[in-house]
């Protein structure tokens, strides 16, 4: 273990959209923000080649050059940012406290304030077909990707209610969706099983799998396999959406901060307050329900904004004391 503690104002842990915003907000406002951008410098959109609706780009921008642009500008305003990953916290449970963080087992921090931006991880099936063709047909957000299919023919796999509620989605805009269902039930609520089963371009296959998405460079059909029968059956699809969840990078906060029960961080009422005076959360982290590049940039900048408030608070009450 290394002997040096640094002391900033800000540390923003995560590089996405939502810490970015973060960024550019904490050192506009002076908070002299230091970042750790984690294993994944960029976040999530690193993996898209097209964004196109995240506003301010009408011709559209792909993940990576908005992500290097949105680094460049809270560079432009002082932040600092480093490569590494935030391995262990000690959050204080007093107004004022310092928070002590770890960089890579090794270093060590103490932070005035902390805004979360770790994100959530969408799962995949991990199957050697699914992750060759990852941007080149298969995606894992239906909001994001579906227009891209428009008028084609998709299939989706999932049961939940993220699942029915992405099927419906692309069913309003490809002529016709897939749907496959491990089980012989679905486990979405009765009312989005109402809703996918009233849409006459859904096909809802049962105790059905992936067995292999076909194609070289990008999807050009999916071979299903029927868990009970084993049969395998091909169909002809341009894209292939996995909507078998999302995993909120958390673990290293886990026992500090308040979460609910899949792990994304609790906040408190509009803001990204957590339980812990002075660490704030934005981004997909604490956001189970939208999960956009915009809602994710929008709760950084709120992220910012509160923890410039509550720095000014704690000044206010030490001057009051002194
Ligand atoms: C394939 C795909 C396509 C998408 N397309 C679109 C789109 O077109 N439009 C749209 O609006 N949204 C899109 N999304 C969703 C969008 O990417 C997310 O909503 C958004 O990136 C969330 O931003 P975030 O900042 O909360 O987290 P993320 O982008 O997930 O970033 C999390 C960051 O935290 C870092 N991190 C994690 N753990 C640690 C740690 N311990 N220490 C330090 N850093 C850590 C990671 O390295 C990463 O930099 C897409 C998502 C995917 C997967």
């Amino acid at each position: 273990m290394s002997e040096q503690v640094e002391r900033i104002k800000t540390l923003i842990i995560g590089s996405g959209p939502a810490g970015y915003t973060a960024a550019i907000y904490a050192a506009r406002a002076d908070l002299k923000p230091v970042m750790y951008t984690g294993m994944e410098p960029g976040g999530q959109l690193t993996t898209t080649t097209e964004v196109d609706n995240f506003p301010g780009y009408p011709e559209g921008i792909d993940g990576p050059t908005m992500m290097v642009q949105l680094q460049q500008q809270a560079e432009r305003f002082g932040t600092e940012v480093r490569i590494g990953m935030v391995t262990a916290v000690d959050f204080s449970d007093e107004p004022g406290g310092i928070h002590k963080i770890t960089v890579d087992d090794s270093k060590q921090i103490e932070a005035e304030t902390v805004i979360i931006s770790t994100g959530a991880s969408a799962k995949y099936l991990n199957i050697p077909s699914e992750q060759r063709l990852r941007g080149g047909g298969v995606s894992a957000c239906a909001v994001c990707d579906g227009f891209f299919y428009k008028g084609q023919e998709v299939a989706i796999v999932g049961a939940g209610d993220t699942a029915a509620e992405e099927a419906s989605y692309l069913a309003n805009i490809c002529k016709k969706v897939t749907m496959l269902v491990r089980k012989d039930y679905m486990r979405a609520s009765k009312a989005m099983q109402h809703r996918v089963n009233s849409l006459d371009n859904i096909d809802i296959r049962y105790n059905t799998e992936v067995d292999e998405v076909l194609g070289e460079q990008v999807v050009e059909g999916l071979r299903m396999v029927n868990n009970e029968t084993g049969e395998k059956e091909d169909i002809v699809i341009t894209g292939l959406f996995i909507a078998i969840g999302h995993k909120p990078n958390t673990d290293i906060f886990k026992g500090q901060l308040d979460m609910d029960e899949t792990g994304y961080v609790i906040t408190e009422g509009k803001s990204t307050k957590t339980n812990k005076p002075g660490v704030f959360a934005s981004g997909d982290v604490q956001d189970k329900e939208y999960r956009q590049a915009v809602t994710a940039a929008g709760t950084g900048c709120m992220a910012a904004l509160d923890a410039e408030r509550y720095l000014a608070s704690i000044e206010s009450k030490e001057a009051v004391v002194s």
